[in-house]
C-alpha cells in the first residue's frame, strides 16, 4: 500500500515501513557498521550508485533510511537526511548550501546556536549573516544584499513564541532566488507545513515533538526537490554526523504518537494559558493560540494549532522566577521541550544568565520570564502546581 494517500495520522504508523521475510511490524535495528556484498560486481554496482544496496551505515542504513522515508512522507518532501542532531541539522544545511562570500538572514529570535555558530564560526570561512525581526516581512526586504543566498526562518520562535509568515516571506526569497530554511522544531510536522507555504528546506530537532519522550538527541534534514537532497545527503556523509541505527529506532517509536501527544499537549496549553492570563501575578502571557498574541491571525492561517510552549512574565521579577522554579513539583526544572512530561525554565536565571542585560532585553528576555513546555499529564494536576507555586512568589 502506497502511504502517499494515507492521512497524516496512519502515515505516522505506516510510512517508511520495512517489509522484511519474518514480517515484523517493527521496523529492526540494523545494528551495524557495514554491509557485505554478494559480489565484486554487486559492490561496484553500489559505489557507482547503480544499485540501492546500502555499504556502510555513514552513508545509509535500513533503519535510518526507515526514519528518513517517514519525515520526508509527513512534511511531503523529496526525502530527508536524518542527523545526530538539531544542530548537525544546521550545520549541515549551512555548509551544504552557503559558500565564501554569501550572506544570509535570519531571524533575530532563532534558537541562540544556530546563531552562534554562524557568527563564531562560519564568518571565519567568510559568510556573512544579519539577523531580523521577520515577524515584519519589510525587515527582510530592507537587509537583502546582492550576495544574499539564504533565508533561514525559525516560527514559532523562542522564547517569545514569534511567528513569521512563511508563505510572505516565501515571496521575498522566490523574487530574490534565495533558498528558503524553516526550522520546524516548535511546530513540528503536525501543526505546520512550511513546504505547502513555500519552503525548499525544512528541519526538526528530532529531540523534541517527533521523538517526544527526551530519550533521545536527533534531527532531520527534509528536501522539497531532488537537487537540494542531492547537496544536504553527501554534506552530511561528509561531515559524518550520521544518526545511529539504535537512535533512529527510538525515533521511530516515538514518532507513532506524534498525532495524539500534540494534540493533547496543546489542549492543555490552551487551558493553561487562559488560567494564567488570569492571574494576578502574571503580567502577561504569550501564547499563539490567545487573541493578545500579536501574530495569533497569522498562526491561524499558518498552523492546524497552536502548540504547547508557553511564556509568560511574573509581576515579580527575577526573583520571583527564581521562587517558582523552587517550588513547582510536577514541572521538571529543565531546559528543552516536546517530551510527554511537562519543562519549566527561568531564562535570566539558567540559559540566558551569563547574556548581558542589554542583550537580553534586545532579545525581550525580560527578568520574569518563564518558559513553560506542556506536557500530555492531566492539565488540572499541573494548573494545581503552578497555582501553590505561584502562591510562594
Ligand atoms: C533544540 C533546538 C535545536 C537544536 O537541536 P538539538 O537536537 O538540541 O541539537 C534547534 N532549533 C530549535 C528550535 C530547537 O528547539
Amino acid at each position: 500500500m502506497d502511504s502517499k494517500n494515507l492521512q497524516f495520522n496512519s502515515k505516522l504508523i505506516h510510512s517508511g515501513a520495512i517489509k522484511d521475510k519474518f514480517g515484523s511490524v517493527n521496523v529492526p535495528i540494523y545494528q551495524t557498521s557495514t554491509f557485505a556484498f554478494e559480489s565484486a560486481e554487486e559492490g561496484e554496482k553500489c559505489f557507482l550508485g547503480e544499485s540501492s544496496g546500502y555499504i556502510y551505515t555513514r552513508l545509509g542504513n535500513p533503519t535510518i533510511k526507515s526514519l528518513e522515508r517517514c519525515i520526508a512522507d509527513l512534511c511531503g518532501g523529496f526525502d530527508a537526511v536524518a542527523v545526530s542532531s538539531g544542530m548537525a541539522a544546521v550545520n549541515t544545511i549551512y555548509m551544504a548550501l552557503l559558500s565564501k562570500g554569501d550572506h544570509m538572514i535570519s531571524t533575530a529570535a532563532v534558537y541562540g546556536p544556530s546563531r552562534g555558530v554562524m557568527e563564531d564560526h562560519w564568518s571565519r570561512f567568510g559568510v556573512e549573516s544579519t539577523y531580523v525581526d521577520t515577524t515584519n516581512l519589510e525587515n527582510i526586504k530592507k537587509a537583502i544584499k546582492p550576495n544574499t543566498k539564504m533565508l533561514f526562518l525559525e516560527t514559532p520562535a523562542n522564547p517569545t513564541l514569534d511567528i513569521t509568515d512563511i508563505a510572505g516571506a516565501s515571496k521575498i526569497a522566490k523574487e530574490h532566488g534565495l533558498v528558503l530554511v524553516v526550522d520546524n522544531t516548535f511546530a513540528s510536522p503536525v501543526l505546520q507545513k512550511p513546504f505547502e507555504l513555500g519552503a525548499d528546506v525544512v528541519f526538526h530537532s528530532m529531540t523534541k515533538y517527533i521523538n517526544g519522550h527526551a530519550d533521545v538527541v536527533a534531527g532531520i534534514v527534509v528536501a522539497k526537490t531532488e537537487e537540494l537532497y542531492k547537496k544536504l545527503r553527501p554534506m552530511m556523509i561528509s561531515l559524518g554526523c550520521n544518526m545511529d541505527p539504535h537512535q533512529a529506532f527510538l525515533v521511530l517509536r516515538g514518532v507513532k504518537t506524534l498525532g495524539i501527544r500534540v494534540e493533547r499537549a496543546q489542549e492543555n496549553a490552551a487551558k493553561i494559558a487562559d488560567y494564567l492570563e488570569k492571574h494576578p501575578k502574571i503580567e502577561w502571557v504569550r501564547y499563539p493560540g490567545l487573541k493578545s498574541h500579536p501574530q495569533h491571525e497569522i498562526a491561524k492561517k499558518q498552523m492546524s494549532g497552536f502548540g504547547s510552549m508557553i511564556s509568560f512574565e511574573l509581576k515579580g521579577g527575577f526573583e520571583s522566577g527564581k521562587t517558582l522554579m523552587n517550588n513547582v513539583h510536577l514541572a521538571a526544572l529543565a531546559v528543552s521541550l516536546g517530551g510527554v512530561e511537562t519543562l519549566i525554565e527561568h531564562p535570566a536565571s539558567m540559559t540566558h544568565s551569563k547574556v548581558s542585560k542589554e542583550n537580553k532585553l534586545k532579545a525581550n528576555i525580560t527578568e520574569g520570564l518563564v518558559r513553560y513546555a506542556v506536557g500530555i499529564e492531566d492539565v488540572n494536576d499541573l494548573i494545581a502546581d503552578l497555582e501553590q507555586g505561584l502562591a510562594k512568589c
